[in-house]
């Protein structure tokens, strides 16, 4: 089946491109790039050498896309992004296009004269405040020049809240509200509220604020994983859905609102104590029972996390300038070991963030420990998500247990400004080794970490090989070729998903989830590629993207 037609039934779509490049490992290498493609009821039926190769397939109602000048690629995936929170952000005040406090508030003001007085006001939440040019949050009193009439959340990411007057009297914060634990209520020097929560001080405006009708949220799933689609971008593996959102997503899926694939990571985030993490598998159980699963939307397991990010990562050596400070571990390691024991005890797969180098180390000491306690865990049972700062004997011990590692350079490529300031440039630039990985023989495979990097498949390309960032190049040393890069996010990727049987290349049988390219992104120039988007995203044979 090298060449050949294994269909002989009429094509729902054909494809004659320039190039079509099918990243198949079961082709001889040099081979010359296949031509036409042909897809059948949702999967790919035939490739040729020959534009016209196909030709004898098209019928009646075959759609032939005629690209002599463009490539084929695989769809790509993304394989640590957060489609939940793309959804709710989509339709927020788009801050993340402007480069001052400014444009930001004149933002919020436009949007406060065609929203009716009284109603919330949110931003997306996929931006940093470092790439401002003030390099800061607004503050309260900046948003009430904005509107006073209106609830606004500034949001950033997850975790980071600044709230106007109005908005923090509706979540009955005052200056003698007390912080809870684990949490911050900023003040300034004279004890007055600045407008700013962090981690769990957040909770009593996610308490006020108007929940979304299951349409809304539909809604704002099908408008995000079509932004994600327009990237090239086919899987999304999203790594932190709360499990009560596994309904939202089946539902959205059920409307046909889901452009992209979804592979679900629940959020074990708020599970402790072992009664926590039973009860949050159970009701996993009791979701995979349902047979709800399919090509479309997959639990795929369980998400924890060892350490912190860029504040809070934990680190061998103490951070810059605070030598007492070396980042937060989440967890007692014995404690993390129950949890990941008792869920890969119930046949689920596990996910755990780790960043810096300590939260590394404490992992894989966890990880060996489970490995050593359950002989014949099925490979890629346990993963590493991120894995930021691998020293040398870190890899090596991430690559004997044979667990794979998901990288995003994207993440780095926001972050870098800010990542440097609390661990210096050395320590940013030894993030993400993926030369070293990849040569070492470790099972890698890519994505953004959106909402802290943006997604989208070239720019992450782009990225890997050009290690550029905010922050300048960083660590150039650990650049990866464009190829492999983009293994890195198709057949590595479905690798990590346990999908390689259906899914990362393009060949006879496989689900037909490919991208059609104006320039050829594995020989144009390489500056190209950060702002290269397909001219088609096609998912299971469905055109999902088309420019
Ligand atoms: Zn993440």
């Amino acid at each position: 089946m090298s060449d050949g037609k294994t269909d002989h039934s009429p094509a729902d779509l054909l494809i004659r491109a320039a190039a079509v490049h099918t990243l198949d490992p079961g082709r001889a290498p040099g081979e010359p790039p296949q031509r036409a493609i042909a897809v059948t009821g949702g999967r790919i039926t035939a490739l040729s050498p020959e534009p016209a190769g196909l030709d004898d397939l098209i019928g009646p109602g075959t759609e032939v896309v005629d690209a002599p000048d463009a490539t084929v690629l695989p769809a790509f995936d993304d394989t640590h992004t957060h489609l939940i929170m793309a959804g709710h952000s989509v339709h927020g005040v788009p801050v993340h296009r402007t480069h001052d406090l400014a444009e930001f508030l004149d933002l919020i003001r436009e949007r406060a004269a065609r929203t009716p007085a009284g109603e919330w006001i949110r931003t997306t939440v996929n931006w940093q405040e470092v790439l401002l040019a003030e390099q800061r949050l607004p503050t309260t009193e900046e948003l009430d020049g904005a509107t006073a009439d209106h609830p606004v959340l500034v949001r950033r990411g997850a975790y980071n809240m600044v709230l106007n007057s109005p908005a923090l009297r509706l979540a009955g914060i005052t200056d003698a509200t007390e912080a809870p634990p684990g949490g911050v209520i900023e003040r300034d020097d004279r004890g007055r509220l600045t407008g700013r929560l962090i981690n769990r001080a957040i909770e009593p405006v996610e308490r006020v604020l108007p929940r979304p009708t299951l349409a809304e949220r539909i809604e704002g799933l099908r408008a995000a994983s079509a932004d994600y689609a327009a990237t090239g971008i086919g899987t999304v593996r999203d790594c932190l859905v709360p499990v009560e959102d596994l309904d939202v997503l089946h539902a959205a899926r059920a409307e046909g609102a889901l452009a992209v694939r979804v592979r679900a990571l629940v959020s074990g985030f708020a599970a402790r104590t072992p009664e926590q993490v039973d009860a949050l598998l159970d009701q996993m159980d009791d979701w995979r029972a349902q047979g709800r699963d399919d090509d479309r939307l997959r639990l795929w397991g369980v998400k924890f996390g060892i350490d912190g990010g860029f504040e809070a990562g934990a680190l061998e050596e103490p951070y810059q300038g605070r030598p007492c400070y070396h980042g937060r571990l989440l967890w007692e390691p014995g404690d993390l070991l129950a949890a990941v024991d008792r869920a890969v005890g119930r046949g689920w797969r596990v996910g755990v963030h780790a960043w810096g180098d300590r939260g590394l180390r404490v992992l894989l000491d966890v990880f060996e420990q489970v490995v050593k306690r359950r002989p014949g865990l099925p490979p890629g049972t346990l993963v590493v998500e991120h894995g930021g700062l691998a020293r040398a004997d870190q890899r090596a011990r991430a690559i004997a247990l044979g667990v794979p590692v998901t990288v995003q350079h994207p993440l780095l490529h926001d972050g870098a400004l800010a990542q440097q300031r609390t661990w210096g440039e050395e320590r940013t630039a030894a993030l993400f080794p993926l030369r070293e990985w990849l040569d070492e023989g470790a099972q890698l495979s890519a994505g953004s970490d959106f909402p802290v990097g943006p997604y989208g498949a070239m720019v992450s390309v782009w990225g890997m090989t050009t290690r550029d960032t905010t922050a300048g190049v960083v660590g150039p040393e650990h650049a990866i070729e464009r190829a492999e890069a983009i293994a890195l996010h198709t057949v590595n990727a479905a690798r990590l998903t346990g999908e390689s049987a259906e899914r990362g290349c393009l060949r006879p049988g496989a689900l037909a989830d490919l991208t059609l390219w104006p320039l050829d992104p594995l020989s144009c120039p390489v500056d190209a590629l950060r702002e290269l988007r397909p001219a088609r995203t096609v998912v299971g044979g469905r055109t999902v993207h088309r420019s």
